[in-house]
């Protein structure tokens, strides 16, 4: 004859006379514990449009757009609820830390359609004052300067974007300049990477 091993005994005996580890959702609220991962969301102040959340996002939930739009351009970043698996890994890559962030939501239960289930913000770009091409959201642009300090001295764009948001410097006029006739006058100026290139060789 077998024997029922104690512990287990035990066990069954605990459980019988304590309450259950289930809680009683949706009859009653849930509060999940303190670092659930639950539906993320962003958040437009403290996010700067880099995008690396939609690099390292392993379900692809996390989708942006660039929209040129005559002198305005908009990167457009959407997290697709529907889609997401609550991993963590935008909230743990985002440089700023709270450009998006998890939250404890986990009764995504609804009656909306699935396309419906997403958040969506818009940054604004800077042009390439050569080409008019997006560079990067302004955003970015200030929290790079911000971050670096006087080291951006050493890169003219980012100097002139310091410049500039100090009043010290008038903001300068998208010139197009499809045959790509560079002179040393245009150095200083916030260019794209290509332009930026084309300029120092040729001026
Ligand atoms: S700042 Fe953070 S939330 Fe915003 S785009 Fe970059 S990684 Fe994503
Ligand atoms: S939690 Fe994971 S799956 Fe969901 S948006 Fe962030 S990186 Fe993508």
């Amino acid at each position: 004859m077998r024997y029922p091993k104690l512990r287990e005994l035990k066990e069954a005996i605990r459980a019988i006379f304590s309450s259950p580890y289930t809680s009683r959702f949706p009859y009653e609220p849930h509060e999940p514990y303190e670092r659930f991962r639950g539906r993320p969301y962003f958040y437009e102040k403290d996010c700067i449009g880099c995008a690396a959340c939609a690099q390292v996002c392993p379900a692809k939930a996390i989708t942006f757009e660039d929209h040129l739009k005559g002198a305005l351009a908009k990167r457009k970043l959407t997290i697709h609820w529907d889609i997401c698996i609550f991993c963590g890994q935008c909230e743990a890559n985002c440089p700023t830390s709270k450009g998006i962030m998890l939250s404890r939501e986990f009764d995504l239960a609804t009656t909306e359609k699935r396309e419906e289930l997403k958040q969506a913000i818009e940054k604004e770009f800077i042009l390439c004052e050569c080409c008019g091409s997006p560079v990067l959201p302004y955003d970015q642009y200030a929290w790079v300067v911000k971050r670096i300090g006087p080291l951006s001295f050493s890169n003219t764009s980012l100097l002139l974007f310091y410049l500039r948001s100090a009043g010290l410097a008038l903001k300068e006029k998208i010139i197009p300049n499809p045959e790509k006739k560079f002179n040393r006058a245009m150095r200083i100026k916030i260019l794209c990477p290509n332009c930026r290139r084309e300029a120092v060789l040729k001026s």
